[in-house]
């Protein structure tokens, strides 16, 4: 048991749950069961452009056909502006946070100026063309400076994590030059400002973990614990999403869609109803943290 444990799911309501989405959310709700803690729902709908309307109400109402009912009323993060905004001003004032006034070109060539040329596929590491200033440039996003040297950090299933943010990354937005809040920033703060203790959420966010954990480094924030859960992969072997199509879940027998889910995360086949079959993985789950670890 840790009494002062709490979770949450946090889902970016771009469509519909989907089977990796809800191995994410049934994660994070037995983890939070194992350990006597609390789980929260929190919308991460920031990125409005990705948005679909009504598909954050879809995904409360699929995650309560699933039995996994919020301790806590949900939270929309696009109602928290201004304490992204207050951590920004914090981070500015520290000198940790410098505007930026570069566009996506001007990037690519300083990289290539640098010998940096762009990995195809990969999102272009920023060269710090502005943290000396904006050269008669306006501002168009916001940034953190970050420091050489290695992130490391010890994930509960994956093991040891590290990453060279400096290099793989470099200095990150906080603030997007369209003025909509970064994913990193928000949910650095949102995590602390909702004293989440333990965060459960799918692999392929595994790597932006260094990033948070800078940031909470950079805010004077404690850092959660992490655990990421294993991806469903398509039958192409690339990892389900929304973006390549993934279709909605099939809520018409939810204990079957459940146990695809449970079966994901290594746990046994249990036959129904629901409540029973929930209340033997929370008994099962093998991600149990003692106090102190
Ligand atoms: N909103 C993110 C997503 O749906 C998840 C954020 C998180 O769990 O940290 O991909």
């Amino acid at each position: 048991m840790s009494p002062g444990y709490r979770g949450r799911f946090a889902p970016s309501p771009t469509g519909p749950l989907h089977a990796g989405s809800l191995v994410a959310a049934l994660a994070s709700w037995l983890d939070a069961r194992a350990h006597g803690g609390r789980w929260l729902v929190r919308i991460e709908d920031i990125d409005t452009p990705r948005c679909v309307p009504g598909a954050d109400a879809t995904i409360l109402q699929q995650l309560a056909t699933c039995g996994l009912l919020p301790d806590e009323p949900p939270t929309w993060q696009s109602r928290r502006g201004d304490l992204y905004q207050a951590a920004l001003d914090a981070l500015v004032a520290r000198g940790a946070a410098y505007p930026c006034g570069c566009s996506r070109k001007d990037i690519e060539q300083a990289l290539a100026a640098q010998g940096r040329p762009r990995i195809r596929g990969e999102e272009a590491p920023y060269p710090g063309t502005c943290r000396t200033g904006l050269h008669g440039k306006p501002a168009r996003a916001w940034r953190l400076r970050v420091a050489d040297g290695m992130v490391a950090w010890t994930d509960r299933r994956l093991g040891a994590q590290q990453q060279d943010v400096a290099r793989a990354v470099g200095d990150f937005v906080l603030r997007r030059a369209d003025g909509l809040w970064a994913y990193q920033l928000a949910v650095v703060v949102d995590d602390d400002a909702q004293g989440i203790t333990h965060v459960v959420r799918g692999e392929d966010l595994a790597d932006n973990t260094p990033r948070q954990l800078l940031l909470q480094r950079a805010l004077g924030l404690a850092a959660p614990s992490y655990l990421h859960t294993p991806l469903v992969l398509g039958a192409d072997g690339e990892k389900l999403s929304k973006q390549n199509g993934a279709l909605a879940l099939d809520l018409s027998d939810p204990l079957r869609t459940l146990h695809a889910a449970a079966s994901v995360l290594g746990l046994p086949a249990h036959a129904g109803p629901i409540g029973d079959a929930v209340a033997s993985w929370v008994q099962a789950w093998p991600f149990l943290q003692s106090a102190g670890d």
